[in-house]
């Protein structure tokens, strides 16, 4: 996990021991205990993914789960049925791993095939194995607050530790604080609102129809860009000495071409990075900032599903 934190125009790499190198051993000390201490009373968490087609980015992001996974030491089972899976036989697996006692989690990658209701998958995992805290179970616990009984989102989840991060090094706590979040969608925006409002900030969502969205993002003290648009939150829409989190992903044309002569790519995320961090207090690269803490924290999720499923 990277965080700059930029003060007085100087730039400090904050690169927090606990997460470093998490890509290949996604959980923190704490984390890793604590599977070692389910270990020996015989528990190992285990999470299955299930894709469905052959989408090659969710081959990739699957990919990465299952080796985080069993960097952890979980068990790690990975279902991938072809594209012309019937709904039906999606939910008889879905099913079944959620009858299955050795899963903990189970994670239904998206997008999943036209001809198939990803609301109803979605409905059919258990709330106690929804590692991706997509049902509408956990969707309602988090509104109500009760965290303790949730599965949080991940990227969001992740998202907030970094804001937290951010706060211990500025020395802000984050009560009346102003959070303005662009998205409103229910993976990213929504849930992060409700994690923000949960801390006691005073949270605005922005979205396609906000008005005048600049100066709505100026009032930040924590500005959350989830929008899916490249480099669109331009340095002038950040508030001096704000944080500001990144979680855009965004593919772009870059300089050349490769090997095969296709254009090169490169990923950006929904802010200018160079102009806003002139600006911020803090503030989230892409790559290597969101995007790492989101297969930590479905790490995380599955070693709590575990932990709740032994009444511990
Ligand atoms: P999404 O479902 O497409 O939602 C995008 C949101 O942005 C919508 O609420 C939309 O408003 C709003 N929006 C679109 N254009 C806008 C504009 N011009 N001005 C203001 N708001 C605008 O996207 P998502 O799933 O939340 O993902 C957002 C980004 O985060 C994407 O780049 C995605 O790749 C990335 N992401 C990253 C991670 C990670 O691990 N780091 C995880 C998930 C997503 P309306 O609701 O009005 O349409």
């Amino acid at each position: 996990m990277e965080l700059v934190c930029v003060r007085h125009g100087r730039t400090a790499w904050n690169r927090d021991r606990r997460f470093q190198g998490h890509a290949d051993i996604p959980l923190d000390d704490d984390g890793r205990a604590q599977a070692r201490a389910l270990a020996a009373q015989g528990l190992t968490p285990g999470l299955a993914v299930v894709l469905v087609g052959d989408n090659p980015a969710s081959q990739t992001y699957i990919a990465g789960k299952g080796r985080a996974a069993k960097a952890c030491g979980f068990h790690s089972i990975q279902r991938t049925l072809p594209a012309e899976t019937s709904e039906a036989e999606l939910l008889a697996l879905v099913e079944a791993l959620n009858a299955d006692p050795a899963v903990h989690g189970v994670l239904v990658q998206l997008p999943l095939p036209e001809h198939i209701d990803s609301s109803r998958v979605l409905e059919a995992i258990a709330p106690a194995k929804d590692v991706d805290g997509f049902h509408p179970i956990n969707v309602g616990l988090l509104s109500i607050g009760d965290t303790s009984r949730a599965l949080i989102p991940c990227t969001p989840a992740g998202a907030m530790i970094l804001i937290d991060r951010a706060c211990e090094r500025l020395g802000w706590t984050l009560p009346g604080m102003e959070a303005v979040i662009i998205g409103r969608s229910n993976i990213v925006g929504k849930p992060m609102a409700q994690l923000l409002l949960a801390r006691h900030c005073t949270v605005t969502v922005a979205h396609s129809r906000t008005l005048d969205l600049p100066s709505v993002a100026r009032r930040a003290d924590i500005l959350v860009a989830a929008v899916g648009r490249p480099e669109m939150v331009r340095g002038d829409w950040v508030k001096p000495g704000a944080i500001v989190i990144d979680v855009g992903i965004n593919r772009v044309v870059a300089r050349g071409h490769d090997a095969s002569g296709k254009p090169k790519t490169r990923l950006v995320g929904d802010v200018a990075y160079a102009e806003a961090a002139a600006v911020a207090g803090a503030i989230t690269p892409v790559p290597g900032g969101v995007g790492r803490m989101t297969i930590a924290m479905l790490m995380a999720n599955t070693l709590l599903a575990a932990k709740r499923a032994a009444g511990l």
